[in-house]
């Protein structure tokens, strides 16, 4: 199996993260990329460096006036009293309903940043730092360079990407993500296939991929993830989301109770798996998180590493050329084996 990635991926480093009305250290810590890279040295798999394509790919997906924020944030953060926190973060939002169907947003009315940045900026868990914006287009080069592979004729590649991109918005980051390396890679696949499946099976629904085509019937969203009654991203995910107008049955959302293992997971693709046929996908991107294995800080799921293995025989099943898109995990000591794991199943 091919793997992108480029090293400068890493030096994207949070210094905040907002839990329980307490600063508490990030959880997407750079160190993740390098558990990553050596379960794929387990392999014989030495990730090549994504070529560069700049914001193209990107705008094909995200708002302009999107974009241009992520870039010019840390300056314009730069430029604010002496009494700012260390990295570009919100602290004002506006209303929103949570209803899916309303995904379609007006420019962002303020001209001043603050303004902005709550429009952009869904949450707290998405400081910009230097380095942030760098690193977050490399990811998505790395995404956009592996569906290359693909569109080249490659069954299977995988894309390390960080910062990872599923709760991202069209218009908006949000949960540790700031561009939708898989929506962008996905996009990139429809210049030659008709019919581009999504599988996500990170713990959190992955409500960016959805809201982006939500209205759309090119594109089939699958999310298998815990129930977010009471979990993150908690107004958005729920089975009665089915896609809005051309879109009305093309998304599917798999919600799993909070505790369930590898039996549940496995259960669910295969319900995703149907779903995947008979939509009649021709190519298969799938969002890879492993924060739903037992030890993961912020999960609420039980698998252990093995049933990654599981996850990769089932994916390997579809018999479709398949791009393996990183997203969450935070157990940094699980990680790696997950991954490994996934990698052994797939190979079967
Ligand atoms: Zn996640």
């Amino acid at each position: 199996m091919r793997a992108f990635y480029h090293p400068d991926q890493a030096l994207h480093d949070p210094k905040q993260y907002l839990r329980f009305g307490a600063v508490v250290a990030p959880k997407d810590l750079p160190e993740r990329t390098a558990r990553l890279l050596s379960a794929l040295a387990k392999h014989g798999v030495t990730p090549e460096r994504p070529a560069a394509h700049g914001t193209g790919p990107v705008l094909a997906i995200h708002d302009a006036g999107f974009v241009r924020f992520l870039e010019t944030a840390w300056a314009k953060w730069q430029e604010l009293p002496a009494e700012r926190g260390p990295e570009v973060w919100p602290s004002t939002f506006p209303y929103w309903s949570g209803r899916p169907d309303e995904d379609v947003r007006p420019p962002c009315r303020p001209t001043g940043f603050i303004g902005q940045l709550g429009w952009h900026l869904g949450d707290m868990s998405v400081p910009i730092g230097e380095h942030c914006w760098h690193s977050t287009l490399l990811s998505a080069e790395t995404a956009v360079t592996a569906a290359d592979a693909i569109l080249a004729g490659e069954r299977a590649v995988y894309s390390l990407c960080r910062p990872s991109g599923h709760h991202a918005r069209a218009d908006r980051a949000s949960g540790f993500c700031y561009l939708n390396n898989t929506a962008i890679a996905a996009q990139r696949l429809r210049s030659t296939f008709n019919k581009v499946a999504i599988l996500d099976v990170d713990a959190h629904h992955g409500d960016g991929t959805q809201q982006i085509f939500y209205r759309r019937d090119d594109v089939l969203t699958v999310s298998v993830h815990a129930d977010p009654t009471n979990y993150y991203p908690f107004y958005t995910g729920y089975e009665d989301e089915r896609g809005n107008g051309p879109g009305e049955g093309f998304n599917l959302n798999l919600p799993l109770a909070h505790g369930a293992g590898g039996a549940e997971m496995q259960a669910a693709i295969d319900r995703a798996g149907k779903a995947i046929r008979d939509f009649g996908a021709e190519v298969l991107v799938v969002a890879l998180g492993y924060d739903a294995h037992k030890d993961d800080p912020i999960g609420v799921l039980k698998l252990d590493a093995a049933d990654f293995g599981a996850i990769g025989r089932q994916v390997k099943g579809l018999g479709l050329p398949t791009l393996v898109v990183q997203e969450g995990g935070y157990a940094i000591e699980a990680i790696g084996d997950c991954l490994d794991a996934f990698l052994g199943g797939f190979a079967e």
